[in-house]
This record gives C-alpha cells, sequence and structure tokens, in this order.
C-alpha cells in the first residue's frame, strides 16, 4: 500500500484523500486547523463558475465533469454519512448581462440549455424580483451545494475509513527533502513522511512552497459573504445581476455575495462589504430590506492567473504534487480535479488532458 500525504482538509484535500483513499492508498490528511473551515466553507456552493463564458476550456473542462458527478457524490455521501449536502437544482438567471451574446454563442457551442427568457417569465418565477431589470437569460437545472454540509459530510466520510488518517491543528511549516525528492513535511507537531506529498493548502499553497524556493502564483482574494433567513419559497431560483448573486437553500436562507478584495490574508468582514452587500440584495430582492442579516463573513480564495488550478507533480521535487489554484471555482471544480490528481498518481487515463494544469513551466523561482 502506498503512503499519501495531503496537506490541506478543504474541500480539494478532503476530496482529494476520499479519492486516493477509497482506491486503496493509505492517506494522512493534515490540516492547520479544523478540517473545512477556510474558504470552502465560506463559499457559496454554485456547482459552476459564475460566468462560464469567460473561461479557458480548461476550467469549463473539469466543471462538466464535475457538475455530472455532484448528485452521485452527494447521494454517496448521505449513504454513508447521513448527512446531505443538499444539492439543490434550482437553475440560474443571470440578468442584464453585457455579453449575452457572447454567453449564448458558448452555450450553443457546448450544447448548454441556456437561452434567453422574457423578464415577465423571471418575475413569474421570481416574484420578488427587483424592477429595473431588463433582460435575462436561464440556465434550468444549475445547482448549488450547501457548502458546509458537504464538508462536515466528507469529514464524517474520511473518519470511516480505515486506511486513512486525519491530524487536524497540525500546521505544516516545511518539506522533507532527501536526494531532490520530497518525502514528508515538518509540522508543529513533528515530522510526517510518506511517499508522495499533495499540497492542497487553498490561499497558502504559495507560502508553503516559497520554502522551496519556487514561487506558485497563488494568492488569497478575499471574498465577504451575507445570509438571510427567507421563508422557503422567497427565491425559487439562483439569480445574478450587477456582479452580486442571490442562492437559495432548500430550508429558505439566501447567500447573498461576494466581494472580491486583495487584502492579504486577513478575513476580517467589514462594514463597508456589509453595506454594499446589502445594497446589492435589496436591489435584487427589494423584500430583503425588511429581512434581518443573519450571517457575515469572508472567505480566502485561492487565486490563480485565470483560475486554472495547478494540479500535477512538480517538476523540480519528485513526490510532492499540486492540487491547487482553484480561484472562484474550488467547489464547482472539485471533484474533476481530485479524480484527476488520482489518475495520475496512479498512472490512470485521466478523465480530462492534464496538459493545462500542469505545474510544468507554470512556476517561477523565489530566487
Ligand atoms: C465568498 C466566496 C464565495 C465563493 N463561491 C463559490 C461558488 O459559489 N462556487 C465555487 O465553486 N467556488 C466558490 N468559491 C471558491 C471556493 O470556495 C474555493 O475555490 C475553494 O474552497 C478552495 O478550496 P481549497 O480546499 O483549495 O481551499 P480551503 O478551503 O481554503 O482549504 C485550505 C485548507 O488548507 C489548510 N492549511 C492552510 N495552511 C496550512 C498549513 N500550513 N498546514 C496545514 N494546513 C494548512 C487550511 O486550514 C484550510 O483548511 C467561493 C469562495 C468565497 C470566499
Amino acid at each position: 500500500m502506498q503512503d499519501i500525504l495531503v496537506i490541506g482538509a478543504g474541500v480539494i484535500g478532503q476530496l482529494s484523500a476520499l479519492q486516493l483513499a477509497s482506491a486503496g492508498l493509505r492517506v494522512t490528511l493534515v490540516d492547520a486547523a479544523q478540517a473545512g473551515q477556510e474558504s470552502s466553507w465560506a463559499g457559496g456552493g454554485i456547482i459552476s463558475p459564475l460566468y462560464p463564458w469567460r473561461y479557458s476550456p480548461a476550467v469549463t473542462a473539469l466543471a462538466q465533469w464535475s457538475q455530472a458527478f455532484y448528485p452521485r457524490l452527494a447521494g454517496q455521501l448521505l449513504a454513508q454519512t447521513n448527512i446531505d449536502p443538499e444539492v439543490h437544482a434550482t437553475g440560474l438567471f443571470w440578468l442584464d448581462l453585457e455579453d449575452e451574446m457572447l454567453a449564448l454563442q458558448w452555450a450553443q457551442a457546448l450544447g448548454k440549455p441556456l437561452v434567453p427568457v422574457d423578464m415577465a417569465q423571471v418575475r413569474t418565477v421570481i416574484p420578488a424580483l427587483g424592477d429595473g431589470f431588463t433582460r435575462a437569460v436561464h440556465m434550468p437545472g444549475l445547482a448549488n451545494v450547501r457548502n458546509p454540509r458537504l464538508l462536515k459530510a466528507l469529514r464524517v466520510a474520511l473518519l470511516q475509513l480505515p486506511n486513512l488518517c486525519l491530524q487536524e491543528n497540525a500546521a505544516v511549516t516545511g518539506f522533507i527533502t532527501e536526494a531532490g525528492r520530497v518525502c514528508g513535511v515538518q509540522t508543529r507537531q513533528g515530522q510526517l513522511r510518506a511517499g508522495q506529498v499533495v499540497l492542497a493548502a487553498g490561499a497558502w499553497s504559495g507560502e508553503l512552497l516559497a520554502g522551496l524556493d519556487i514561487q506558485l502564483p497563488v494568492e488569497p482574494v478575499k471574498g465577504q459573504m451575507i445570509l438571510y433567513q427567507c421563508a422557503a419559497d422567497f427565491l425559487p431560483a439562483m439569480v445574478l445581476g450587477k456582479g452580486r448573486y442571490a442562492i437559495p437553500r432548500r430550508d429558505g436562507h439566501v447567500l447573498v455575495g461576494s466581494t472580491l478584495e486583495h487584502a492579504g490574508f486577513d478575513k476580517t468582514p467589514t462594514g463597508d462589504a456589509l453595506a454594499s452587500l446589502k445594497a446589492s440584495a435589496e436591489a435584487l430582492l427589494p423584500a430583503l430590506a425588511q429581512a434581518e442579516v443573519v450571517g457575515h463573513w469572508a472567505g480566502l480564495r485561492p487565486g490563480s492567473p485565470e483560475g486554472i488550478p495547478f494540479i500535477g507533480e512538480v517538476p523540480a521535487f519528485p513526490g510532492l504534487w499540486l492540487n491547487c489554484g482553484h480561484y472562484r471555482n474550488g467547489l464547482v471544480l472539485a471533484p474533476a480535479s481530485c479524480e484527476l490528481l488520482k489518475n495520475l498518481l496512479l498512472d490512470e487515463s485521466p478523465i480530462v488532458d492534464p496538459g493545462p494544469y500542469s505545474p510544468a513551466g507554470r512556476l517561477g523561482s523565489c530566487a
């Protein structure tokens, strides 16, 4: 049995560990804090890029594979853990898109069911929608996942596996190398050795790689979000206008997001963002002006060039693998990214062409 050590227990690290342990490998998953409390918890859980036509085919390929896989993943986790990740297929309405033509051309080329709809139709579905919107396109069936529940279910599923060891509150401080090969990590609690090490530490991945003099272009991009509790039928579909979106959960919670801020590793929610998110929420759904904001938080997305994740072995350091840099789409891209990582580690035929995600040629030197 092969030993794998995965650094970071966000959605990427947890799902990587689950796929690898389910394939029979012996896996250790380490996190600096509690599993699943960072970006993967903070996200909105839309199982699609916000504007999928603005991304490269590399992002689309992973998104498509994951979208098909999510209902099965949620079903498996529910059966195994009794925790429902709540994949909620509400569809999504985009309002007043400036690049509507591009969106429709993209959809036609890929056979996606994105269609223009008139505003009267949108209002029939969402009676609470605000005035002032003039055009809409709709993708039926598009879903969101209740990401905090997904993470809880993943953690319980992982703990059921005899060949998986989860070590929380064990921050990795550096890599152990021998003869140019990475063969383990140093943590605050001591050394952990493994045949292969996977770096899935989200926005913190770059800091860790800098210890090997590798410059990984992944940086924290702060995103703030607010939460309302509404009647279960208040918002029957996801809606996105002027760069902001509202996501309904099955029990009537409505999330409104998000900000995009370059503020280093600071995760403090701010009054300015609260006011701006409330204004967006009330423009989309005016009745929210009378509703209480029951939650407000921030998370750090692992920002990367064009949002294309790094998946594969680091050429200069055999034994060190990356699965990080998923930027705004880590929840939607997670199943495919982790399956691809497993394919590469186990020399299986890959679900998609691994070329665009390969770290080769995309890393710099800190020297
Ligand atoms: C406001 C907001 C909205 C979003 N909405 C969506 C959406 O609708 N759909 C979508 O697909 N994506 C969305 N995202 C993006 C998505 O959340 C991220 O891309 C994804 O969560 C990244 O997952 P990750 O596992 O790489 O990172 P994280 O979830 O951040 O996990 C990284 C883990 O590494 C651990 N770690 C860090 N340093 C160390 C260390 N030294 N040693 C050990 N462990 C360490 C951390 O503790 C953490 O648990 C959103 C993000 C935000 C912030």
